[in-house]
């Protein structure tokens, strides 16, 4: 098979050779417990320490606030159960948008069952938040506001810092999820006005399984994991040191790469939107033109499955294609097709939601790799839509219902 061209990024991203070399010593030789007293612990101990300042560094912060935890997930579960925990007296509400992922809304359901109230904020059509619509919405009983820093389907990037000054104004807990952002695009604590901040190493070319919280100075918040005394006794286990040795690898190859490669990537974002705009008929644009993430594209194709473009590109049939890796808004979920609940909040129709795909570059990206992608999914498209029984060229309406058609779930249920 053809090399692959992977343009999945924002789900995962390569780990880089260097953080692969820097984390080998932890995986052999070097395999004591940072807790032990003995020579060996030490050296971890030290290790963690130096991964711990590259990282605060990265994002502008005090080595003393950051927390390394397992990845975003982790993190933000921690931020949403550990401040609710901490503040309960003062109050019962916490603020978020309906275009956040999974890992905020599934912690914020899990309070809801426990009688905790949640307001969602709406989204413009561009899955843009109103800082004026956060200000509104915070009460006397309100203990956090939770915003992610960038969508990672739709690659808008929130209006962070002025919410962030509405949320110290009045004295409420802030946290951003900033998975997508950290290690490709600036990201400054203080600039931002956040008071908690995830990440995730994998997400910048780091190793799976490794993360961490920033925890501002004085902010309350309950431990997730108890147990012993790791991490200033607010995240109990053994330290995953050749993880976090990674991530400390990853955090200094970004912090010296990072604004080149967000040009670079930028200017082939603008390319890919260009050139779909004026090769496809009939598509549109998801998310905001300019406030979105260098790598990211997400475009949807009228009157075809996401799912069926993909897989197509995934498995080329001509024996010479080079296998294409993108992702899209619709995915099978048990059997039945499931348009994304973020294409959907942004006000979007089913059937368009399900015609989404979605393109994140990373820096392995060229610009010819790209250009053959793009030649591959408007062939795709076409040949795809040949075959609907409901497109027709032009009509920007598709008759309601359509979505269900050659739906291979559907199909197969
Ligand atoms: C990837 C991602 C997560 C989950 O991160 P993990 O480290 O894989 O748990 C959470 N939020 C966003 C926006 C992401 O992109």
């Amino acid at each position: 098979m053809k090399n692959a061209i992977f343009l999945d990024n924002a789900a995962t991203t390569r780990t880089d050779p260097e953080v692969i070399d820097a984390m080998e010593p932890w995986l052999s030789e070097k395999f004591g417990s940072p807790a032990t007293l003995y020579s060996m612990g030490s050296q971890a101990k030290q290790a963690i320490d130096a991964a711990r300042q590259s990282f605060a560094d990265l994002i502008g912060a005090d080595q003393k606030d950051i927390f390394f935890t397992s990845g975003a997930t982790e993190s933000n579960n921690w931020a949403i159960k550990g401040v609710a925990d901490a503040l309960e007296s003062k109050g019962r509400h916490i603020i978020t948008d309906v275009a956040e992922h999974h890992s905020i809304l599934m912690p914020l359901r899990y309070l809801e069952k426990k009688g905790w109230e949640v307001t969602y904020l709406p989204t413009d059509s561009d899955g843009m938040v109103n800082p004026e619509a956060v200000a509104a919405a915070i009460r006397d009983d309100t203990v956090l506001v939770s915003i992610v820093h960038a969508n990672h389907e739709i690659g808008t990037i929130q209006p962070i810092a002025a919410i962030g000054k509405i949320t110290s104004e009045k004295g409420v807990v802030f946290h951003v999820n900033a998975a997508q952002t950290v290690g490709h695009i600036p990201v400054d604590v203080n600039h931002l006005g956040v008071d908690l901040l995830s990440s995730s190493a994998h997400k910048f070319y780091g190793p799976k399984g490794v993360g961490a919280m920033y925890i501002r100075h004085g902010v309350r918040i309950t431990p997730l994991l108890h147990g012993g005394t790791q991490e200033k006794k607010r995240r109990a286990g053994t330290h995953n040191v050749p993880g976090i040795v990674g991530m400390g690898k990853a955090s200094e190859i970004a912090r010296h790469s990072l604004e080149a490669e967000a040009t670079r990537l930028a200017g082939l974002r603008n390319h890919i939107l260009d050139w779909v705009e004026s090769n496809i008929d009939d598509i549109r644009i998801n998310g905001h033109r300019t406030e979105r993430l260098p790598g990211n594209v997400n475009f949807s194709i009228e009157g075809i499955e996401g799912e069926s473009i993909m897989l197509s590109l995934s498995y080329p049939t001509a024996g010479d294609a080079r296998p294409i890796y993108v992702s899209t808004g619709s995915a099978c979920v048990s059997g039945s097709l499931e348009p994304s609940h973020i294409l959907l909040a942004l006000g979007m129709p089913a059937e368009l939601a399900h015609g989404s795909v979605r393109i994140t570059m990373a820096k392995a990206d060229t610009q010819e790799d790209v250009d053959y992608a793009l030649e591959a999914i408007a062939a795709v498209a076409e040949r795809l839509r040949s075959m609907s029984p409901v497109y027709k060229r032009g009509n920007k309406k598709c008759s309601a219902g359509s979505s269900s058609q050659g739906c291979d779930c559907e199909a197969a249920s």
